[in-house]
């Protein structure tokens, strides 16, 4: 689709090579192409003086497309929220969580999202389409050049680098797996975006026929799933998607997962007030993940969405994560970043007086 445009952002090594033969050149040319615009992010063709002028001006006809900002906030803990705009128009967000030892960019995978999970804002703004490999990594490069940032394991010392990245902004990353899965190869690529897939995580609610795909995929990244709950009845009035895939079928993908090393699966868990915080939730919760090499992620609930939920009060996530880590399950309360800009997902793209007047707290912070 992308070279149908004559975009070339998002291509594959393989896809670049097809072009460059398709022009006459040798598919080497394919490759050089490819560490020109991921690994050293050249992005005007004129730049790439290892071409011949005829070469140059034929890579000048076709498109590099970066999204534009439309809107920026940054807040006074130094989370920065973009909203990003496509070419057709669409807004997406991302957020950079810099941290004392690591920057963190949270990207998107869609626009809006069809999933229609109760506490969520991108579902109040329904699905709009899906992201194609160049405005995932769009994103990515967007904020490099933004921040002046070097890329992870190839960054050089002498600049901060961006050193972790999830796909756990607006959408549902297993909805768009083809995508996904084409930018996690030139994202992990040495000759690409050269990111440790260690350093690259998944969020999903776990669809399960995805999941296993994902798990024999080429790039397999850190795997968060967005559990929420820890019984069906539960679950499915939070999130309809547990009707199709009970909690018992994502368990089980989630226990044929790969996991190399000390790696675990990370369970997300948004406390609600009276939903799905109570002593007997935090044992279910105990009980469920103890056959899994597992931790947990609890979220406050980010308030702001009309559906009535609340979130749990501070001495009700304490007692739940010592419950947890008295069972010896790792347990961390994600800290609230960036409050003042409403840094959670979707809040930026609605119109700020959608939302509710209350304080708002973030759940894209990275303690894990
Ligand atoms: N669809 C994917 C990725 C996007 S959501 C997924 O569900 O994992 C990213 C994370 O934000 C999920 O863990 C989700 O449960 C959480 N989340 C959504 N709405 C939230 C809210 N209002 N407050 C706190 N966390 C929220």
């Amino acid at each position: 689709m992308a070279a149908s445009r004559g975009e070339l952002l998002g291509l594959t090594e393989d896809e670049l090579a097809a072009l460059m033969v398709d022009w006459g050149e040798k598919p080497y040319r394919g490759r050089q192409l490819y560490q020109a615009l991921y690994r050293r992010r050249q992005l005007d063709p004129g730049s790439m003086t290892e071409f011949s002028r005829s070469l140059r001006r034929k890579l000048a006809s076709c498109t590099i497309t970066l999204p534009r900002l439309h809107r920026r906030q940054l807040a006074a803990d130094g989370t920065e929220k973009y909203l990003l705009e496509l070419t057709d128009g669409e807004k997406i967000e991302c957020v950079l969580i810099p941290e004392r030892k690591r920057n963190t960019l949270c990207i998107s995978t869609q626009a809006g999202c069809p999933l229609d999970c109760r506490f969520c804002l991108t579902a109040m703004l329904g699905f709009r389409r899906n992201l194609d490999p160049g405005e995932i990594l769009g994103q990515i490069l967007y904020v490099l050049g933004d921040k002046d940032l070097a890329m992870g394991s190839t960054g050089d010392g002498s600049r901060p680098a961006l050193t972790n990245l999830v796909l756990m902004g607006m959408g549902e990353p297993l909805l768009n797996l083809d995508s996904v899965l084409k930018s996690l190869i030139i994202l992990a690529d040495p000759g690409g975006l050269a990111l440790s897939p260690r350093r690259i995580t998944l969020s999903t609610v776990g669809l399960v026929p995805q999941l296993r795909k994902l798990a024999r995929a080429p790039v397999v990244p850190n795997l968060a799933i967005s559990l929420s709950a820890t019984t069906d009845e539960v679950r499915d009035r939070l999130m309809p998607v547990n009707r199709r895939y009970p909690i018992e079928a994502v368990l089980q993908a989630c226990a044929d997962y790969p996991l190399k090393g000390n790696q675990r699966v990370t369970f997300e868990y948004v406390l609600m007030d009276g939903v799905n915080d109570s002593d007997d939730d935090a044992r279910r919760l105990v009980k469920l993940l103890a056959p899994l090499r597992s931790k947990v992620n609890l979220l406050p609930l980010n308030p702001g969405n009309a559906n009535g939920l609340k979130p749990s009060p501070p001495d009700r996530v304490k007692r739940f994560r010592e419950i947890l880590a008295g069972k010896s399950l790792p347990a961390y309360v994600r800290k609230p970043r960036g409050m003042e800009i409403f840094a959670a997902c979707g809040q930026l793209h609605l119109a700020a007086d959608q939302l509710s007047r209350t304080t708002r707290t973030s759940r894209l912070d990275t303690n894990r």
